[in-house]
């Protein structure tokens, strides 16, 4: 097969690389490294199936080779850095999309977006099951991130529709593990590397506010389950386990053996008070749900940012 994954050097994006150059697939990476790094594919660069090609998703692209799949998965995706970006975030999510379905309908490839949780904004429904509509500010500070892969949505259903292109819609919950990056402000990163230098741990708010967290090898054997059947309607992908933000904070402090003491800081606008994925239909459709314990997981991602931080040093 020959696939085309945008933000393919991202965190997610990277693993998706790996992943198909194991089945020998050939791998064509589209980044523009604006928050993902080479580190993540250099490895790739030297492998005759692996074609990078640095580019901005947001502009027209025109690829030579047949097509199979194209995965977008381009994003700006960590809140401190699409707070930041907003404008290029909504690009990715719009312009983004809209091309990579646009290179789908030419090659005859099928399509698959990277979609998430955010869609359903700081929800009143809880779990959140697919069909939960959400509860999205369209003007707050996650508006560029949530609003535009609302849209990526509706534009993949367009073109499933008008199209016929074959789509599918992977609704992403918090994914962590080795190839994020230390820096992208998210709660696991910023926790383990506070922890690891034995500064402050900053939890926003009281740290009363809840997520899921799903460990990346259980999120990729989902989106190989979720290629390999006809199903066009959106997947949530997660793990059901959800913790507190403080009680997170603890394990982490623990686990790496830390002496870091917690810092409060003031809660982000419109931060989902709760956020759980219902799998339901993961488990019937693809006979998936994820394996990996929070601890196990946690262990790997230590060890990763542990290598990274002290090998810079
Ligand atoms: N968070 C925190 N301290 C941090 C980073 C994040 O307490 O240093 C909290 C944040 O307020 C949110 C949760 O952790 O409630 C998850 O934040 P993250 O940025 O990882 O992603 P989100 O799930 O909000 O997209």
């Amino acid at each position: 097969m020959n696939i085309l994954i945008s933000g393919g050097a991202g965190f997610i994006g990277s693993w998706l690389c790996d992943f198909f150059i194991k089945k020998n697939c050939l791998v064509i990476c589209v980044d523009n490294f604006i928050t993902s790094s080479k580190d993540n594919i250099k490895h790739l660069l030297k492998n005759s199936k692996f074609k990078l090609i640095e580019h901005d998703i947001s502009k027209p692209l025109f690829i030579d080779q047949p097509l199979d799949w194209v995965l977008h998965f381009a994003s700006i995706a960590s809140p401190k850095n699409y707070i930041a970006e907003p404008i290029k975030t909504l690009k990715s999510g719009l312009l983004g999309t809209h091309n990579c379905l646009g290179i789908a309908r030419n090659k005859g490839a099928k399509f698959l977006l990277a979609s998430t949780s955010e869609i359903y904004g700081d929800p009143q429904v809880h779990p959140q099951p697919e069909s939960y509509w959400g509860n999205v500010n369209p003007i707050g500070l996650r508006s560029c991130y949530d609003e535009s892969k609302r849209a990526a949505e509706a534009l993949t259903y367009a073109y499933y529709r008008q199209h016929k292109v074959s789509v599918r819609v992977v609704r992403i919950f918090n994914t962590y593990g080795p190839g994020m990056q230390p820096d992208d402000g998210r709660v696991i990163s910023n926790f383990i590397v506070q922890a690891l230098q034995g500064k402050p741990i900053t939890v926003y708010g009281e740290g009363k506010q809840s997520r899921s967290f799903c460990y990346i090898e259980d999120l990729i054997k989902g989106i190989e389950k979720l290629i390999k059947v006809e199903y066009y309607l959106p997947v949530n992908l997660g793990n059901p386990r959800e913790y507190k933000i403080i009680e997170l904070a603890k394990i982490i402090i623990k686990l790496a053996n830390s002496s870091s003491k917690i810092k409060y800081l003031p809660l982000m606008e419109d931060d989902p008070k709760r956020r759980q994925p219902d799998i339901t239909v993961a488990k019937k459709i693809l006979n998936w749900k994820p394996k990996v314990e929070l601890k196990t997981g946690l262990l790997k991602t230590i060890k990763y940012f542990k290598d990274k931080i002290f090998s810079c040093e």
